[in-house]
């Protein structure tokens, strides 16, 4: 069982923040800003690449009550997923990381020179 699976099923502690049916919000061990949580569903779906529209149109107005919930949802805030090798997903469980709490920076998304590319 994976380990986000484990937190669902309570195997691991965690700080939930959010909770109906189909998701679990709860806040990131390392987190990257003030505020940073990870939202995910309850069933094991391995990433973005597997999820069906019915879960992500479900997921949208989870994290719209999540984020008015935490008060970040007028000072702004950004949701990430990672994808796969390249995209630095290190739980292969779909996870939305949603972060605020403060200005958030932009950029330096990749070691190589994106401007090479084109
Ligand atoms: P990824 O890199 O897969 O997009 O994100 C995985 C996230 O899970 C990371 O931000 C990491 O800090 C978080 N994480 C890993 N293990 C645990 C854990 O046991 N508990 C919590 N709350 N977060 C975790
Ligand atoms: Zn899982």
């Amino acid at each position: 069982m994976c380990l986000f699976c484990k937190i669902i099923n309570g195997e691991i502690p965690s700080n939930k923040e959010l909770e109906d049916d189909n998701f679990l919000a709860f806040h990131d061990i390392n987190p990257k800003a003030p505020v940073h949580i990870l939202v995910i569903p309850k069933k094991h779906i391995e990433s973005f690449n597997d999820v069906n529209a019915k879960t992500m149109a479900s997921a949208t107005p989870f994290i719209q009550k999540l984020v008015k919930k935490l008060n970040i949802d007028k000072s702004g805030y950004r949701v990430i997923t990672n994808i796969g090798d390249n995209g630095g997903q290190e739980v292969k469980h779909l996870h939305f990381h949603v972060l605020g709490g403060s200005k958030l920076k932009w950029g330096h998304f990749t070691d190589s020179d994106p401007k090479g590319s084109f």
